[in-house]
């Protein structure tokens, strides 16, 4: 039975209780984690100081980049066992799941190669003076990681974290922990002293609150829902502890009448269907020019018609949802929208292989969705598209920007003025032309505005938000 991870051992909780862990596959139990509780998070946080203090504080830049390299290279040999670990846990396609360990090695490669690259400046100043910057890590930081993709946000967040100097508490999602607690081993296999990454399971409430309250944590890192990111904020606010906020978001993607929509149809499949639309950056709003609206939507109908979520081994378009309350909240948004006269343009299937006791959905594409009901506004962590047609740029703007996310967007046009105007005026951290979510984003600064969160993570920029400055001042004559 897995154990919290903390300074390098698998130790038991100390309630003594456990949480089942689900297979989304079929909806049975079969493993069990510990339910950890507050006096739980207080080892970690201490062992992780005592690192920091240490062992970590010691290491030259190089040293600690060369120790990321060596994890990214020992994650690269494990990354068939990774991925199956993490299929099993979320219900990820084969490629999906392959696809997350490859970035998590990614991550490590790249934040490897950052740790002795990240230095301040010197800054002119008055005669007889010399003014130098420091970037120093925060010291201990938190790390309250989501389901959907635990291996590629440890990857990006405690991978940045570590670069930049600081020791790590981790708490995974209660949903899906069993791959991190592996790669935390497999650290501590290359030599990362005890207490550089702590990882502690259970509860948001119970963990994640803990962690959040600690007043040994310097710094938050919370991926997650906007409901539980306002909780953590409020709650670090109270000892004026920095947080990043990494949200949710509901994806625009503006179709123009001179876009190339051969190559814009298999990337809006995907931008809804990856990770069966549990992604926080899912293309989830299609927003067409009227012109080609309909020819738009006749071909991601016939499209989605094909698509099919299936058993995980099986390799289909997309796998089951991560637990019976995410399928119960996308049938809500589904039913309240047919009870609202919203049509349904295609809808997948599920595959005859999938059990029945798994939580399957299959893809549902809407058209002429109203800009303000519930399913264009709100997240609904599904492989469900909302389609709507716009008139002219302006009205394309209101509609992107008509909500009350900013995560990712994308326009789909030839025309080089109008890419650019459009993502000018588009309101999110990261705006595609032609593409949506290319090549993974590892060197790409990835956050966002609104209730989408702020601060950003991924490439070198998220190394400023793992770092604090420091001004030193010298007078010298
Ligand atoms: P969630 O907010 O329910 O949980 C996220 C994490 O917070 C989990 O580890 C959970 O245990 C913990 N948590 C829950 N209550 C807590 C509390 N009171 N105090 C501290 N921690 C608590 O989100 P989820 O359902 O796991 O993930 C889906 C959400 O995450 C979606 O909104 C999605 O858009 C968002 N997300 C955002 C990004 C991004 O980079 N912007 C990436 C992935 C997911």
């Amino acid at each position: 039975m897995p154990k919290h991870f903390i300074a390098n051992e698998f130790v038991a909780g100390d309630s003594g209780q456990t949480l089942p862990v689900i297979d989304p596959a079929d909806g049975q139990p079969y493993d069990q984690i510990q339910r950890g509780n507050a006096r739980d998070v207080d080892t970690a946080v201490a062992a992780a100081r005592a690192c920091l203090q240490g062992p970590w504080q010691r290491l030259t830049a190089a040293e600690r980049g060369r120790l990321l390299m060596a994890l990214s290279r020992k994650l690269a040999e494990h990354a068939e066992e990774l991925a199956a670990i993490e299929q099993r846990d979320c219900g990820k396609p084969t490629r999906q799941a392959r696809a997350d360990a490859a970035a998590l090695v990614r991550y490590f490669e790249y934040y490897a190669g950052a740790c002795d690259k990240l230095h301040g400046q010197t800054l002119p100043f008055l005669e007889g003076f010399s003014v130098l910057t420091w970037r120093e890590p925060h010291g201990v930081t938190g790390h309250v990681i989501p389901w959907n993709y635990p291996m590629q946000i440890f990857g990006r967040s405690v991978g940045g974290a570590l670069a930049a100097g600081n020791a790590c508490v981790v708490k995974p999602s209660e949903d899906a922990c069993l791959s991190l607690l592996r790669v935390a081993e497999l650290a501590a296999e290359v030599g990362f002293p005890a207490g550089a990454i702590n990882i502690v399971t259970g509860y948001g409430h119970e963990v994640g609150d803990a962690l959040a309250r600690h007043p040994g944590i310097d710094h938050i890192s919370f991926t997650g829902s906007p409901r539980v990111g306002t909780l953590i904020q409020q709650v670090a606010a109270e000892r004026h502890c920095p947080v990043t906020l990494e949200l949710g978001g509901k994806g625009p993607q503006l179709v123009f009448e001179d876009a190339d929509l051969d190559a814009a149809l298999p990337t809006l499949v995907q931008a809804i269907v990856q990770n069966a639309g549990q992604t926080c950056s899912a293309g989830s709003r299609l927003l067409v020019q009227r012109p080609v609206y309909e020819r738009l939507l006749e071909r991601l109908g016939a499209a989605f018609r094909e698509l099919r979520a299936g058993p995980p081994a099986l390799d289909t378009d997309l796998g089951p949802l991560i637990r019976v309350s995410q399928l119960d909240r996308v049938g809500s948004f589904l039913a309240q929208a047919a009870r609202d006269g919203i049509p349904t343009v295609a809808q997948g299937q599920v595959a005859a292989e999938a059990h029945p006791g798994g939580y399957y959905q299959a893809p549902v594409l809407l058209r002429d969705v109203p800009p303000e009901h519930r399913i264009a506004q709100e997240e609904v962590f599904g492989p469900v598209l909302a389609a709507m047609p716009f008139d002219d740029e302006d009205h394309a703007i209101a509609l992107a920007n008509g909500t009350d996310f900013g995560l990712v967007a994308a326009v789909w046009s030839r025309d080089g003025g109008r890419q650019l105007r459009m993502a000018r005026r588009l309101r999110a951290g990261q705006v595609f032309v032609n593409s949506y979510g290319a090549g993974g984003g590892i060197e790409l600064p990835f956050g966002g505005v609104k209730s989408s969160g702020h601060g950003r993570e991924k490439g070198f920029e998220a190394l400023y938000g793992f770092t604090v400055l420091k001004t030193v001042t010298l007078r010298h004559g």
